[in-house]
This record gives structure tokens, C-alpha cells and sequence, in this order.
């Protein structure tokens, strides 16, 4: 019978791929409400921005699997069949199993909607509007120092558009790095040329039509042809809220991205899973994690042994550097760098707890990061530094 996956985007086609992998022979419908094939969303705030790159994730012809592009899950059916999906135009579908991959959409603020000018980014036509935006712009002002926000403001300084990020937290980028990591990474930007306000929060925008000037809550004035928001995602679930599932920021899972409900699945931006090296449940916006979850749900589907779910893992580009992390920090584990320092052109640093590393960040070395995080993956406590 019929497997149905609502979300035509990274964590939705994985599961496809990864299904037709492990033997899964059957029909799969996929349903997107974007119009688009699937494409990957991490060049949209890098390469993409400077022109047009192939973001596709691959192909889409195999009959086998209907692509119901352009169409809207509005709600969860029970059915005679199984579990399934009310759609936009009055149709139900349903499978023997159904996985929720509608991932997430960009925050935004009060005002943004008027007037033009103002931006988020998530999909591939938020990116063409910004990119048009950023041709003509001399002044851009981006709202968050997330890695998001700090991609776009390396992009548009690398496009010579003169970029000021206003952030309310004092120190960007701690909750991700910790405060010594964080304030390197946010040393970038100072670096190349981008002013960061830390501390403070967007008061109003300015302009008739077109936005013309931020007001900062401490008064400021910040003059910007553009606009762009920048403060994070919200996972996309209220769709299914009339449903037995349990949701709190995401659809609940166990480790194996079983929601609440039988043969009903989540993966990806959408999911909040239970991690057992955290001991709780967690929500993660990053591409691996979209992916390693596709191939636990398929694994579980077709009756195949459990997949663990991987150590987070992510990278960013910034200013022609590559930025990577991967393992589970604390706020009180000990950085220690193992190669280079915070003056150096690259640098590798461990997370380490009571002495074993947990995690592993670096700035241009992928080779010794991805053998510490192999390490780290495997056994935290073989890990010996060089
Ligand atoms: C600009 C940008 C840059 C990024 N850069 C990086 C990076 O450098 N490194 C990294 O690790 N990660 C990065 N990420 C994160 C990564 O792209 C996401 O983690 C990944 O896209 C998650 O995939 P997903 O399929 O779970 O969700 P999404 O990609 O959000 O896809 C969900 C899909 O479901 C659709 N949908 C939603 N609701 C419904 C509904 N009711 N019915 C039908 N369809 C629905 C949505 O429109 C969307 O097409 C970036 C993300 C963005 C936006």
C-alpha cells in the first residue's frame, strides 16, 4: 500500500530516495505546496544571491512517485486505509504510513508587511527577491546575527552593498558556539567591512512606500534601501493542530521520528525527537539532521533495524571561510584550541567535558575537524588531541 509524505523539500525527498534504496518498491505520493521541484535551501543565502546556481535535489520522474506539486496539507484524516491527509482542494489521500516533512518558515516582526522592501528568506522566490533587492541597494540593514543573518551580511558585503546587522543579544552567536566561538565569528564582519549593533532591537521602519530607515530602540537612525529579517523559524505544524498528535514546537517523536499517532512519522525542521544524548527533545534546523532523520523513518517503515540518530552536525559560509560544528555543547564545557587560535586565518577547537571532548568547531580545516568529529561520533572518550 501507499506510503504519503506531506513537504517536497530536503527532509520529504530523502525519504523517497531513501526508501527506493532500502527496496520499497510501492507507490509514495508527495505533496508540496511550493510550486517548484525540490531544491536545497543552503545556497539561497550563499552562492545563489550572486547569481543563478542548480539547487535542484534531483530528479522527480520515477513513475512510481506522484508529486503533487503546488497543493496544501490542511489537515490529518483518519482513514479505513490508514492515516492521511486532507488536502487544499477537498481531496483526502492516505497510505500505510504517512511522514510530516513540512519543515519550517522564517520568523518575522510586527510592520514588516508595509512597506516594501522588507524581506525574510526561506524559499527560492524570497531569494530572487533579494537578489534584485540587492542589485540596485547601496544600504542594507539585516535583523539578526544568526547564522542566516551573518551569511547575507557576507554576501552583501561581497556584492558591495554596505551592511549593518542589528541584533538584540549582546553576544551573537553564543547560544550556538558559546561566547568565545561566538564572538569570533562575529569579529568576522567588523573584519569585512559590516557594522553589527548588538544589545538593541528594531523600534519602527521608516519609508512611504519603500522602506528608507530603521529605528533602533535606542534611537538610532540606520538609513537602509533594504531590509532583511533574519531571527529564526517557526516549524510548520498548525495545519495538522486539530489532530490527536502532540505538538509543542514541533511534532513530538520518539528517537525513531514516530509521532504520537500509529505509522505517522516526522523528520526534518518540523520534528521536535527525542535525542538520548541530550535526554530530551529536540527541534534541529540543519540539513544533515533533515536528512540522517529521512533515512531513520524509511529504515523504520520498511521493518529495517533502528538507525541511531547522528551527532548534530552543521556548517556555514561566511566571507569565503567555512565555518563547522558538530557534536552536543553545554554552556560549561571547556574550549580548548587544538589548532590555531582566534588570530589565525583557520582554527579547530574541542568542547571538552570533564576532559573528553564533545564537541568540535572549526573555521578552515575540514580535514582535522572531520576526524575529530568522527571521533566524537563514535567514542568521545578514544578521542586523543595531536
Ligand atoms: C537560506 C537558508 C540557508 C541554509 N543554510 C544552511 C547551511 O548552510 N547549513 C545547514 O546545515 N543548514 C542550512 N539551512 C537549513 C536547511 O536548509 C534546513 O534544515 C532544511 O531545508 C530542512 O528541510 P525540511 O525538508 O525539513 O524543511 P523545508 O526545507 O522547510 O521544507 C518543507 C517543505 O514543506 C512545505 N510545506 C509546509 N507546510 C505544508 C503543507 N501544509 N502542505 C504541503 N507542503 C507544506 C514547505 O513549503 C516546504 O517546501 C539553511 C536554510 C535556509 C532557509
Amino acid at each position: 500500500m501507499s506510503i504519503v509524505v506531506v513537504g517536497a523539500s530536503l527532509a520529504g525527498f530523502s525519504l523517497v530516495h531513501d526508501l527506493r534504496e532500502r527496496g520499497y518498491d510501492g507507490s509514495i505520493t508527495v505533496v508540496g505546496d511550493e510550486i517548484h521541484p525540490p531544491y536545497d535551501r543552503p545556497p539561497l543565502s550563499k552562492e545563489f544571491l550572486h547569481g543563478d546556481v542548480d539547487i535542484a535535489l534531483g530528479e522527480t520522474d520515477d513513475p512510481r512517485t506522484r508529486w503533487l506539486l503546488g497543493h496544501r496539507a490542511i489537515g490529518i484524516a483518519s482513514t479505513a486505509t490508514g492515516p492521511g491527509v486532507t488536502l487544499d482542494n477537498g481531496t483526502t489521500i492516505a497510505g500505510r504510513s504517512l511522514v510530516l516533512a513540512t519543515g519550517a518558515r522564517a520568523r518575522t516582526l510586527p510592520g514588516a508587511q508595509a512597506p516594501a522592501g522588507i524581506y525574510t528568506l526561506r524559499t527560492v522566490d524570497d531569494a530572487r527577491a533579494i537578489r534584485a533587492a540587492l542589485r540596485t541597494a547601496r544600504t542594507v540593514v539585516i535583523v539578526g546575527a544568526g547564522l542566516i543573518g551573518s551569511e547575507l551580511a557576507s554576501t552583501a558585503a561581497t556584492l558591495g552593498v554596505q551592511a549593518t546587522i542589528v541584533e538584540l543579544a549582546t553576544d551573537p552567536l553564543s547560544g550556538v558556539f558559546g561566547p568565545l566561538l561566538g564572538a569570533l565569528c562575529a569579529d568576522l564582519h567588523a573584519a569585512n567591512g559590516v557594522r553589527l549593533r548588538t544589545g538593541v532591537a528594531v523600534a519602527e521602519f521608516l519609508g512611504d512606500e519603500h522602506v528608507s530607515a530603521v529605528r533602533l530602540t535606542d534611537g538610532t537612525l540606520l538609513p537602509a534601501d533594504a531590509v532583511i529579517i533574519g531571527i529564526g523559524a517557526v516549524p510548520n505544524t498548525e495545519w495538522a493542530q486539530d489532530s490527536a498528535l502532540h505538538i509543542d514546537n514541533g511534532f513530538i517523536t520518539d528517537a525513531q521520528c514516530r509521532t504520537t499517532v500509529p505509522d505517522i512519522y516526522a523528520i526534518g525542521d518540523c520534528a521536535r525527537t527525542y535525542q538520548d544524548a541530550l535526554g530530551t527533545h529536540h527541534r534541529c534546523e540543519h540539513w544533515s539532521n533533515a536528512t540522517a532523520q529521512a533515512r531513520i523513518a524509511a529504515a523504520c517503515i520498511v521493518g529495517a533495524p533502528p538507525a541511531n540518530i547522528p551527532t548534530t552536525y552543521f556548517w556555514s559560509r561566511q566571507y569565503g571561510r567555512m565555518i563547522q560544528f558538530a557534536g552536543n555543547r553545554r554552556p560549561d564545557d571547556e574550549v580548548r584550541f587544538i589548532d590555531g587560535d582566534p588570530s589565525t586565518p583557520s582554527c579547530t577547537a574541542l568542547y571538552e567535558r570533564a576532559g573528553e571532548p564533545v564537541a568540535v568547531f572549526a573555521i578552515d580545516n575540514a580535514r582535522l575537524f572531520t576526524r575529530y568529529r568522527k571521533q566524537i561520533e563514535r567514542r568521545p572518550a578514544a578521542i586523543a588531541t595531536p
